[in-house]
């Protein structure tokens, strides 16, 4: 009884600081998610300033898809705070480090390399992470997603899936994370720097390649067809000085009927990425098997979305373009490089704090590693231990500049004279992926990377303020 907190060792603090911290945050999270599935449970009608918007039986289908993720998400939450928790409070972490030891004295290599241990640790942890987060993913994709009508996976095109990803990311890991021990290694007084221009030029090759080499791993990619659509991309490009080289569409029709649009690429090289979930003229989904009912017309980009047929997915040919105006005001606006400029800035500030603090063996006790100080455990207890408070406070500050550059990119398009094109867009999206319009302020105030459905509506001017 007696025994505060601050009697303790100096290493015990730090170890129940960090596993209170942990629980806060997950505590406040689940109250945010509480009050969403709240606000879930208790609008069951289509509030009025939605009626031109939603019809009531899209809405009742989002409300159910978004409470079952919910809940979903709930009980992976727990599980996944409980894991940590255990981990931490059984030793998991040294248990594992001592396990790649023995692997390693196995194999005939003694603890003094300490860079191959780390490997066979790294990976002995995401095969551990693969296997339990397994169970989880499937029951989401082949049961929730499966149920609402999304998935479009078969069980072994998704076990394929998973492990091609998880090769492809240790192909990557390993030898990065190999490299940057070694530059801490040999990198002397000043390793901080050395350490974080490597990120920094790992995180621009990956930028670099990812869509050219990793992405095909995984989708098909097809150039998008000459015709109408291309050459008024092609056109939109070119009034913005956007330098466009390609325009791909990518088969997400085969993993889910979620949709998307993207571009990607440095300086004078930039393509555009659209799903073919997001073209109504060339999404799978408006071809399989029966005609679909009452086609609309082609040009209806003034027309309420009350009209259209219910089956048809995906945006006409002006929508498309509308949300690529969004898009590309992103890159106009230069939302990439603020977001590549404050997330190198983070990454410099880390590693010099790093630099501070790998020297205190107490970090190390108090993670169980009593006579050895490893440098990857001492990466993981920094970065995401003893780092999580700043960590959470950086991950709300971008995600309310992130609704700000929502905004701004919306206004972008708005200005090219796209607004109600956009306004239709993000409407049939919003239907097609099942989202609900209604948050409550907390939960969206902390969650939504994006602005909700009413508000960008309102700010693109199709909806009156009151
Ligand atoms: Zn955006």
């Amino acid at each position: 009884m007696g025994e505060g907190i601050f009697d303790l060792p100096v290493e015990k603090q730090i170890f129940y600081a960090v596993l209170g911290f942990s629980w806060t945050v997950y505590l406040w999270e689940a109250y945010l998610s509480y009050r969403q599935r709240r606000t879930y449970r208790s609008t069951t009608q289509v509030p009025e300033e939605l009626w031109k918007i939603m019809d009531s039986e899209t809405f009742e289908k989002s409300r159910l898809y978004q409470l079952d993720k919910s809940n979903f998400s709930f009980w992976s939450g727990l599980y996944s705070e409980t894991e940590g928790t255990l981990i931490l409070l059984l030793g998991g972490i040294p248990f594992l480090w001592d396990a790649a030891g023995s692997v390693m004295i196995r194999t005939g290599l003694g603890s003094e390399y300490e860079i191959t241990q780390s490997l066979v640790f790294l990976t002995l942890a995401t095969l551990f992470s693969a296997f339990t987060g397994l169970p989880w993913s499937v029951y989401n994709t082949f049961i929730i997603e499966e149920k609402h009508g999304f998935n479009q996976q078969t069980l072994g095109f998704f076990l394929k899936d998973t492990v091609k990803k998880f090769i492809v990311t240790q192909c990557i890991l390993l030898p990065v994370t190999s490299l940057l021990l070694y530059i801490i290694k040999i990198g002397g007084d000043y390793f901080f720097i050395y350490a974080w221009l490597f990120t920094l030029a790992v995180s621009l090759v990956l930028v670099t390649i990812y869509a050219d080499y990793i992405a095909p791993l995984f989708d098909k990619f097809a150039p998008l067809p000459e015709g109408e659509l291309k050459t008024d991309i092609e056109d939109m490009s070119k009034s913005i000085s956007f330098p466009l080289t390609k325009v791909y569409v990518v088969e997400g029709s085969k993993r889910s009927s979620h949709s998307n649009a993207y571009f990607y690429g440095f300086f004078k090289n930039k393509r555009i990425v659209l799903f073919d979930t997001l073209l109504e003229d060339y999404s799978p989904l408006n071809k399989s098997g029966e005609p679909q009912p009452e086609q609309p017309e082609r040009e209806d980009t003034s027309d309420e979305s009350k009209a259209k047929p219910k089956n048809k997915k995906g945006c006409n040919n002006s929508e498309i373009l509308a949300v690529l105006g969004h898009e590309l005001g992103h890159w106009k606006l230069g939302h990439m490089v603020k977001n590549i400029v404050i997330s190198q800035m983070n990454s410099f500030l880390c590693f010099s704090l790093f630099a501070v603090l790998i020297g205190r063996k107490e970090l190390f006790v108090a993670f169980g590693f009593n006579d050895s100080q490893p440098t990857l455990i001492g990466l993981m207890i920094i970065f995401q231990f003893i780092f999580s408070p700043y960590n959470e406070v950086l991950s709300f500050c971008l995600t309310v500049l992130s609704r700000r550059f929502e905004f701004q990119a919306d206004a972008f398009a708005r200005g090219m004279g796209k607004a109600s094109e956009l306004c239709s867009a993000l409407i049939k999206l919003n239907k097609d992926n099942l989202g609900f319009p209604v948050a409550d302020w907390l939960f969206s105030m902390w969650h939504y990377s994006h602005p909700p459905l009413l508000e960008r509506l309102r700010a693109l001017g199709s909806i009156k303020q009151d």
